[in-house]
This record gives C-alpha cells, sequence and structure tokens, in this order.
C-alpha cells in the first residue's frame, strides 16, 4: 500500500475512533475527520499549483497541523521534507536548498524561535520554492495561512487528487528525513511509502498496539521516531495519536498520561530519566500505561528496570534503528526473557536480515562485536542528492551499514556496545565507552554520564568521563576513580572526569560526544 492508501483505509475501518489528539492544542479528531482534514489540505496544495513528486518541507514542532501536512503530502504524493525546528537560519537554508523545495509548511513563532523572521531571510534565496504556508498569521505577502489552505480547494483540485491516488507506487519516494546529527552533519535519508509505513507496522505488532490503545508521542514528529513509529504505527493499528505539548515537557507528559489515559508512551533515554525524577511521579496516575518505546540510543539496564516498575509499563519494549532504515530493524517482544527485554535490543524485525561484520567485510561468529548491518524492506532508497554517501552505507548486495558496534548472541538478541566513531583505542586496547557508562550508572551519586576519547600524545587516547550528579551530591573526581579501581579494569578508568549540568544534546536528546570531545580538545589544549 501507499500511506494515502493506508489512511483512507484506516477511515474506512475505524472512522468514529479517535485518531489524533493534541492536549495542548485542544483537538480531537476521528480517522474519518483526519482523512478529511488531509484530503481538504492535499487538494489545496494542488490547487496552489504543486504537482506530485515535488517536495514540501514541514518546519514546526509537534502539532495537529504537522500531522495533516504528512498525510496530505503522502495523499498527493508530494516528498515531506522534515526539518529539524532547533535549526536556525544556516541549517534550515541548507535543508531547504539540499531537497530542492517547492513549499514549506512553518510555524510563525514558537517560544523564543521566530521562524517567520527566519523564513523571511531564507526564502528569497530558494529559487525552487513557490508556495509558502504559515501555520498562524501570515505577515508577508505572498504567505498563505495554513487555515486558508482548504479553501482553495475546488471541484477540479479534488477530482485531481482522487486521480492522483491509483498513480503513486509503494516503492516511491515519500519523505526525506535527516539524521540527528550525533556524530557531525544531518544526511538527508530518502525514504519510500513501503520503508516507512512496514516499519510503523511492526513496531506497533511488537507492542500489541491495537484499536482502543492510546499512544503518548513526546517525541519529536519531525524525526522517524515521531512520524513513523507514532503516527504511522497508530494508523496501522487503529491506535490514537496524542501530543502531550509542541515541545518535551516533563509534567507535561505526566499530565497527559494521567488525563487521556494513554496506554503506550514513548522516549530515548533521557526523557525518561527525566520522568522518573520529576517531583510529580508519584503524584500522577499511571495505572493505564502498559507499553510503549525507549530508543534512540543506548538504553541503560536500571533505567529500563525503573520505567517497567516506577513507570507501570510492564509491556515496555526497546528499538533499535537508524534513520536510514526507517528507523527499526530490532526490537524487543513482550514475551521476550526479562532479561533480554531489559538488556538487549531484541531480535532483528520481521523481514529484515541482519549481520555483524569485521573491518575486512566479513562476517563476524556469533557473540563478536562487530559492525551491525540490515537488509531488507526498510533501507532508505539513498540519501537525497548524495549518491557517494550513499554508496558508502549501501553496499551491492543491499546491506546497509551502521556505523554501529554490536554483538549478536546465538539466540539472535543483538546489544549495543557503541558506534565505530566512538570506540577509544587506549594504548593498543579496544575500549568501549559504553561498558564505561554502564558502570559508573551503578555509583549512586551519578544520574547520567557519557564517556569519550580524547586524543594523547603518549597512549593515543585518553578516557574522559562528564558526569551529571543527582541533586544535592558533590562531585569529586578522585572519589569517582577510587571507585572504579579494582572494579574495572586499570585501563578503564577515566584519565578525566568532569561534573556538569548538562550534555550537548539533539533535540532529541541525544547526546552529541563529538562536540564534548571538541569541549575537551579546548580544555586540554
Ligand atoms: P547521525 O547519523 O547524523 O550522526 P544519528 O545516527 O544519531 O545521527 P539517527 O538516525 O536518528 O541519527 O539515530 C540512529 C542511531 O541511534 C543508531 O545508529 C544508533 O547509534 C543509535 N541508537 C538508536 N537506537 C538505539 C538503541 N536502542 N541502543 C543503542 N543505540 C541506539
Ligand atoms: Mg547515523
Amino acid at each position: 500500500h501507499t500511506i494515502g492508501e493506508a489512511l483512507a483505509q484506516a477511515a474506512a475501518r475505524w472512522g468514529e475512533r479517535e485518531a489524533l489528539v493534541s492536549v495542548e492544542q485542544g483537538i480531537r479528531w476521528t480517522f474519518a475527520e483526519l482523512l478529511d482534514r488531509a484530503d481538504a489540505f492535499a487538494a489545496g496544495l494542488l490547487a496552489l499549483g504543486l504537482e506530485p513528486g515535488e517536495r514540501i518541507g514541514i518546519w514546526a514542532h509537534n502539532c495537529v497541523e504537522w500531522t495533516v501536512t504528512q498525510f496530505a503530502a503522502a495523499r498527493a504524493g508530494l516528498v515531506l521534507v522534515t526539518i529539524n525546528p532547533a535549526y536556525r537560519t544556516s541549517e534550515a537554508a541548507f535543508t531547504m536548498a539540499k531537497a530542492g523545495l517547492a513549499a514549506l509548511v512553518f510555524v510563525d513563532r514558537f517560544k523564543t524561535s521566530d521562524y517567520a523572521a527566519m523564513v523571511a531571510e531564507i526564502g528569497p534565496d530558494l529559487p525552487a520554492l513557490r508556495r509558502i504556508v504559515c501555520i498562524g498569521t501570515a505577515t508577508h505577502p505572498g504567505w498563505i495561512a495554513f487555515d486558508d489552505v482548504a479553501g482553495h480547494a475546488d471541484d477540479a483540485a479534488r477530482a485531481r487528487l482522487a486521480a492522483i491516488g491509483p498513480t503513486l507506487d509503494a516503492g516511491d519516494a515519500i519523505n526525506i528525513q535527516f539524521t540527528s546529527g550525533t556524530t557531525g552533519q544531518p544526511k538527508g535519508a530518502t525514504l519510500s511509502h513501503r520503508n516507512i509505513l512496514n516499519n510503523g507496522f511492526f513496531v506497533g505488532l511488537a507492542q500489541r498496539l491495537q484499536p482502543g490503545d492510546r499512544l503518548c508521542i513526546p517525541v519529536p514528529l519531525y524525526h522517524c521516531f515521531g512520524m513513523v513509529m507514532g503516527n504511522l504505527a497508530c494508523l496501522t493499528h487503529g491506535a490514537t495519536m496524542i501530543y502531550p505539548a509542541a515541545g518535551f515537557d516533563a509534567a507535561a507528559v505526566l499530565a497527559t498520561i494521567e488525563r487521556e489515559r494513554c496506554t503506550a508512551l514513548y522516549g530515548v533515554p533521557t526523557m525518561f530519566i527525566a520522568l522518573l525524577g520529576h517531583a510529580k511521579l508519584d503524584r500522577t496516575d499511571l495505572s493505564s500505561l502498559r507499553t510503549g518505546v525507549m530508543a534512540g540510543a543506548v538504553c541503560p539496564e536500571p533505567l529500563m528496570r525503573g520505567v517497567i516498575e516506577r513507570l507501570h509499563m510492564p509491556e515496555i519494549t526497546i528499538a533499535y534503528g537508524m534513520t536510514e532504515t526507517s528507523p527499526v530493524s530490532f526490537q524487543t517482544a513482550v514475551d521476550d526473557p526479562f532479561d533480554r527485554r531489559v538488556g538487549s535490543i531484541g531480535r532483528v524485525q520481521p523481514h529484515l536480515e541482519c549481520k555483524v561484520v569485521g573491518e575486512d567485510g566479513a562476517t563476524l561468529p556469533v557473540g563478536t562485536p562487530g559492525e551491525l548491518c540490515t537488509r531488507g524492506y526498510s533501507v532508505m532508497l539513498g540519501y537525497w542528492d548524495e549518491p557517494e554517501k550513499t554508496a558508502a552505507v549501501i553496499d551491492a548486495a543491499g546491506w546497509m551499514h551502521s556505523g554501529d558496534l554490536a554483538v549478536i548472541d546465538a539466540a539472535g538478541y543483538g546489544t549495543v556496545v557503541g558506534r565505530l566513531k566512538d570506540m577509544v583505542i587506549r594504548g593498543g586496547e579496544n575500549i568501549y565507552p559504553r561498558e564505561i557508562e554502564e558502570f559508573l550508572y551503578s555509583h549512586p551519586a551519578v544520574e547520567d554520564v557519557a564517556v569519550i576519547g580524547v586524543p594523547d600524545e603518549r597512549m593515543g587516547e585518553e578516557l574522559c568521563a562528564w558526569i551529571r550528579l543527582r541533586a544535592d551530591s558533590a562531585g569529586d573526581e578522585e572519589e569517582i576513580r577510587a571507585f572504579c579501581r579494582g572494579r574495572i579494569a586499570h585501563y578503564k578508568v577515566p584519565r578525566y572526569v568532569r561534573f556538569v549540568d548538562s550534555f550537548p544534546t539533539t533535540v532529541t536528546g541525544k547526546v552529541q560526544k563529538y562536540l564534548i570531545r571538541e569541549a575537551m580538545i579546548a580544555e586540554l589544549a
């Protein structure tokens, strides 16, 4: 199917069920209403002169207009380009130019961000950009207010929209998503209907989502975590997409779970850490929660146990993936043995293959760490307009090379041990920062930790730990090292320990170790 067909099917099967709730915006739409809104917006876009295959950007925090744009683009065959709301003028201009946007939908302002001013600056430099649609007030000549687009949908445009549907193919590009930028410049992964619709379906299946399930989505929609694992999993299982707030807000998430009786919750590890540490947690009724997904970065075992017990999520799953594989390729399942459910990324998803390879590209034996590769329906079409970068990650046999180091055991369960780029080689010894992070988590004063390698003349690299302490704990570098000694090998004891209030992160909450490394290099210089 195409995503447009899946939406029509959802409206036919579950028409009167709630599809979409925005707590902040006070909106509740059924699947039938969502289809109506998407089609009205899609026909409006066609009436404004857009053509299937052209790119339409969306630059906004989570809101219902985001999702209307997502489904309208899918119905009209427009390629949705999701733009990170944390981007500022130069990054946004780069992605918009790269994708050759014909149209842009954006929110006028959010908190202190004045998107209208940024779009006014960027717009004139984008020759292909013909239509600018503003969620909020259209303050510039030529801009169209989001709410006015549907008004352009005349009978001719509606007829065009109906005619376009059958011409679309599930293998067509429908989405360009930029990677998180955890290791450097984001890259635009080009994804098809088949890629993301199926992936959303399998991610929902592993959680046993069904009509009546209510999924709280605090993760950003501009990333596949929100738009595929959230929106498309709900669409394909008849569950309700619930947006607590435009940006991540722990208090809003807790209030939403209680008020909306959510049965599922998504988050990256840092979000779950924030929820578990929130003062209102113990006063919130979380009894409706059952399942959900933790993903996006390493999911520490103590954190998983905390979420299962204190957030009342007995059936929470861990998913592993990357934008380039739509995103999920591994996921735990409710019936996995408990230790695997909290301590692994689960097994490879249905209809995908995986292998672990060494530096020479040869497949490694079970239990040996190496680069994780996946192949199958979910592998992206390629990086948009970057054939060389695409060829560097997808080989001739169709394997996507993840850049992640993992181990797969005899039963097929995977464990991520780190990123190739983050592996530290100290005096010839391979060290996986992840292992030391897991160890340091067991220190009672440590709330969060990031371990990196910094260049060192003598050893090649030395280890450095950035630690965020729990409230009312004091940091003592020597005490941390003493805690390590005798418990982990001497060469794994961090040479540098720094106490910080926060880590540099992407808006999805992933720690950007390359920025920590840059900061340390500057400090040590
Ligand atoms: P960039 O490619 O721009 O540096 P990124 O790789 O962080 O950024 P994404 O595609 O959003 O961008 O994230 C995919 C990566 O996230 C994976 O390659 C992996 O390193 C990490 N990841 C995702 N899920 C997990 C998980 N469950 N456990 C460990 N790591 C994970
Ligand atoms: Mg990546």
